[in-house]
């Protein structure tokens, strides 16, 4: 897609000695290659299949959000400890540069049968598989996984038995 890596800004030795971090946020800079980017994930087929989209805390927000609103397809949201309120259901997990943990609200998992799960990147693929299985412990089905980039050195989709699509593998 025309403009969309020059936008993306590499920054080594961040957050930690090793890592090349690739920050998306100049997407947003120009709204044509964003609505453009949205258009092109919004009409993958793995989104089209799915009831519903569950988007990452933070920056998986910004795409799911939008797409949600393109493909009238409803969003729950995975995020960071301490931030939802209710009941919830939990996982730890390792990411490229750390280790986390992702909570759903278990109500908001319950409404929809089928899941695709948007992210800003897939690097080692430890955020994805997180999300994916609270979504199977609940019972529920992941259609695919649809992100902006993936680093494809990592071999992050390696992990997966579900669809991995990504708009520009780096
Ligand atoms: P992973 O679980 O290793 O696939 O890491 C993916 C998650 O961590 C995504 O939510 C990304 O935002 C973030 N992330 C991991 N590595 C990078 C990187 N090199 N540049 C930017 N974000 C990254």
């Amino acid at each position: 897609m025309k403009n969309l890596e020059s936008l993306i800004k590499t920054y080594n030795d961040f957050p930690q000695k090793g890592i090349a971090f690739k920050d998306i946020l100049g997407i947003m800079h120009d709204p044509e290659v964003f609505r453009e980017l949205i258009l092109k994930m919004s009409s993958n087929k793995v989104i089209k299949s799915s009831e519903a989209i569950i988007s990452i805390e933070a920056r998986g927000f910004i795409f799911g959000s939008a797409i949600s609103l393109q493909t009238s397809k409803p969003m729950v949201v995975a995020r960071k400890p301490g931030k939802l309120p209710g009941k919830l259901i939990k996982e730890n997990y390792n990411l490229e540069y750390g280790k986390s943990t992702l909570s759903i609200q278990k109500e908001s998992l319950e409404k929809f049968n089928s899941y695709v799960i948007i992210d800003d990147l897939l690097a080692t693929g430890g955020t994805i598989e997180c999300v994916a299985n609270l979504i199977r412990k609940s019972g529920k089905k992941v259609n695919g996984s649809v992100t902006v980039v993936e680093l494809a050195e990592l071999h992050g989709r390696c992990r997966f038995d579900f669809p991995i699509e990504s708009i520009l593998s780096i």
